[in-house]
């Protein structure tokens, strides 16, 4: 018996149970892995940028950098003497990010997004590109294309311009970031069992939702029964799986932006002079050629892809049947496309890299939401891009858990969260399953 179980040990769920643990619940975290942040937060390039398409997205993004750059204190962890000596806490590594836009690709709106919420940026023009970044190939390439396209070596027409993004950053360590803020809860309280899988969700009489149902809890597939009146589903990739358990996003009222799996592969090159973290390197987010990249701690880079127009979408329908291993088709895509940006590149002869799974919607924003049966909570959705909004989604998923569960109706009239390092209210009605969808064809750039 618990106040609130949450399905699912990654970074999301960690994050969750940490928030509802201080907000005086218990908290019971099931997880049918073996460990903590070990599902898709595992694969993650924990990259942590600020260039979204939306208000909500740059907002949470640029609050959310702030308690990674100060996460002992995030934690909880500066209080407790009891903290030394245990585990090494994830680092928040600095390094500004590139973002080359694409031709049409609207600019104006991009960065009068970052200077409202106060994100510091810049434009280099050809010029200083060329300058400040003499390992770039600076040309325009667009459209990005398959390497067996008989136009993929064409020389470039052009030249480019960028923004840099100076407080851009990673997480060193995804599953460690997550474990951190595991142990913090469970400091407080959190019980974790994992090699738990949830095989039902538990609903009876008693809702005011269409159902006319609300949660009673969950079952488990090694026959357990464990009651709670708030059931959250924080479960990556598999959420759609526990969504359809619960018996919910099957109708309008929980709107139209389901959820689904895609296979993603994310590559590893060693790092040309200039593109070292010691060195000079930035993250680049490249939409010419239709790739991003980022230095990582050891002198390589990661480099993965922002869905171009020929780039075919792996949509899947099982997580668990996704080889874990990158594939020499797109290992060349990616790895070759970022060659022609640095051409001082050494192409490994094989694919080095992996394999993960994102959870996307229609519109690449995540879902942070209540559903149509009542205390059945999700956090689903995260579409490649809400590692870094980590810190900020168990706030979230607190108050309108706390909003809905006082009767107020989140779905009319959304609560919003406050973003207490910068100084601004986040609305969630931008997170809402029932938000309106116009744009289908986003991508991991949210
Ligand atoms: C290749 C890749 C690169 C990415 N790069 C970035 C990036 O650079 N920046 C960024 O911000 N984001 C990035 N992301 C996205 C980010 O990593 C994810 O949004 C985030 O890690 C999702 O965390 P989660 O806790 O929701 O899911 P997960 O970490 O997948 O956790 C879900 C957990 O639920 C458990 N579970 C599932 N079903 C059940 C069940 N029925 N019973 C019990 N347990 C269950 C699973 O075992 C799993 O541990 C990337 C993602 C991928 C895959």
């Amino acid at each position: 018996m618990a106040d609130v179980v949450v399905v699912g040990a990654g970074v999301m769920g960690a994050s969750i149970a940490l928030e509802l643990q201080r907000s005086g619940r218990s908290v019971l975290v099931v997880d049918r892995g073996d460990a903590v942040g070990a599902g898709s937060t595992s694969a993650s390039s924990a990259v942590v940028r600020f260039n979204y398409s939306t208000l909500a997205g740059v907002t949470a993004a640029w609050e959310s950098a702030h308690r990674w750059a100060d996460w002992a204190h995030h934690l909880g962890a500066d209080q407790l003497e009891a903290d030394s000596g245990s585990r090494p806490l994830a680092r928040f590594v600095r390094c500004p990010m590139l973002f080359i836009q694409s031709p049409g690709f609207d600019r104006t709106g991009s960065t009068a997004l970052l200077s409202e919420v106060g994100v510091p940026w810049e434009v280099l023009d050809e010029d200083q590109l060329a300058e400040q970044f003499p390992a770039l190939d600076t040309g325009r390439f667009h459209p990005p294309r398959r390497p067996d396209d008989p136009r993929f070596g064409d020389d470039p027409s052009g030249q480019l311009d960028a923004i840099r993004i100076f407080d851009s950053g990673f997480i060193d360590d995804p599953q460690l970031a997550a474990t951190n803020l595991m142990d913090a809860a469970r400091r407080l309280g959190t019980q974790v069992h994992l090699g738990t899988e949830v095989v039902e969700v538990r609903h009876a009489n008693g809702g005011t939702g269409r159902t006319g149902r609300r949660t009673v809890g969950i079952a488990t597939a090694d026959g357990r029964e464990i009651d709670a009146p708030v059931v959250v589903n924080a479960a990556g990739p598999w959420s759609a799986g526990l969504n359809r358990l619960a018996g919910v996003f099957s109708g309008p009222d929980d709107g139209v932006a389901a959820n689904r799996p895609m296979r993603q592969e994310v590559h590893v090159v060693p790092a040309p002079s200039g593109f070292t973290l010691d060195d000079g390197g930035v993250m680049i987010a490249d939409l010419d050629l239709g790739y991003y990249s980022r230095p990582q701690v050891g002198g390589t880079l990661l480099v993965g892809g922002v869905e171009p127009d020929c780039d075919p979408l792996e949509w899947i329908d099982d997580p668990d049947a996704v080889s874990p291993h990158p594939t020499v088709d797109c290992f060349e895509a990616q790895v070759w496309r970022q060659a022609r940006r640095l051409p001082d590149l050494a192409v490994p002869h094989r694919p080095t890299g992996l394999a993960g799974v994102y959870d996307v919607t229609p519109d690449w924003v995540p879902i942070y939401d209540r559903t149509s049966l009542d205390g059945f909570y999700v956090a689903i959705g995260t579409s490649g891009n809400q590692f870094k909004n980590a810190p900020l989604v168990g706030q979230i998923l607190r108050d309108v858990i706390d909003a809905c569960e006082e009767g107020h109706d989140h779905d009319a009239d959304p609560v919003s969260t406050r973003c207490d390092r910068i100084g601004r209210d986040l609305d969630l009605g931008a997170f809402s399953r029932l938000r309106s969808i116009t744009e289908t064809t986003g991508t991991v750039l949210g």
